[in-house]
């Protein structure tokens, strides 16, 4: 029998991913040193609770890195849909590998079917548990494709990412408001020069009209 719960009736927003199992006192510990080496004193009152602030708030940031995130294509319907199924402006947050400062931005995940789709919720998740870990952007990107292929099998997936990285609005070259674009296109949309010109003016990188 088929299984036919609605995929389209799930909330799109990412899931709350529960906070990831860290060692807390070693994190409390780093980070005591980190304020002790930059010449302040962890130990006046505004400072007290930072270290177990900051372990805490790691816990959460890197929640994906404990999970599978593909887990959540598991479940696919069985569907005769041969049109573009697009999530455009998935908001996630992740951390930087090279400067652990975060970026943040949004992912806009399309797949073209192949008998197989999967709830919306699943592709703001699946983005979600892949963003939750230190990475870099380009990793992102071609991580979140991959697994589309892999699980789904369609006849072509694609990602593209626009973010923010606060390593280089607050720090280095300071450069306020320059958006990084990422692209990962596999199957059709990297194969065919005309799937590929329909799907990157579908996401519209840049465009928020809705
Ligand atoms: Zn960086």
């Amino acid at each position: 029998m088929p299984n036919r719960v609605d995929p389209y009736d799930a909330e799109i927003s990412p899931a709350d991913l529960r906070p990831a199992k860290v060692d807390i006192p070693r994190i409390e510990k780093a980070v005591r040193e980190i304020l002790t080496a930059v010449g302040e004193d962890p130990d006046r009152e505004g400072l007290l609770k930072t270290p177990n602030r900051v372990a805490r708030a790691w816990a959460e940031m890197i929640a994906g890195l404990q999970e599978e995130p593909q887990r959540h294509l598991k479940t696919v319907f069985t569907e005769q849909y041969d049109e573009v199924v697009l999530l455009r402006d998935i908001e996630f947050h992740s951390l930087c590998e090279h400067h652990l400062l975060p970026f943040t931005g949004k992912a806009h995940v399309a797949y073209l079917p192949n008998g197989k789709v999967v709830g919306l919720s699943k592709l703001a998740r699946l983005v979600e548990g892949f963003a939750r870990r230190p990475q870099v952007q380009e990793r992102l990107t071609t991580q979140i494709a991959d697994a589309l292929m892999e699980s789904l099998e369609p006849i072509g997936a694609a990602c593209v990412i626009e973010a923010t990285h606060s390593c280089m609005t607050m720090r280095g070259a300071k450069k306020h408001g320059c958006t990084m674009v990422t692209s990962a296109l596999r199957g059709c949309f990297k194969d065919d020069a005309r799937s590929r010109s329909e799907i990157l003016s579908l996401i519209r990188p840049g465009n928020n009209q809705q």
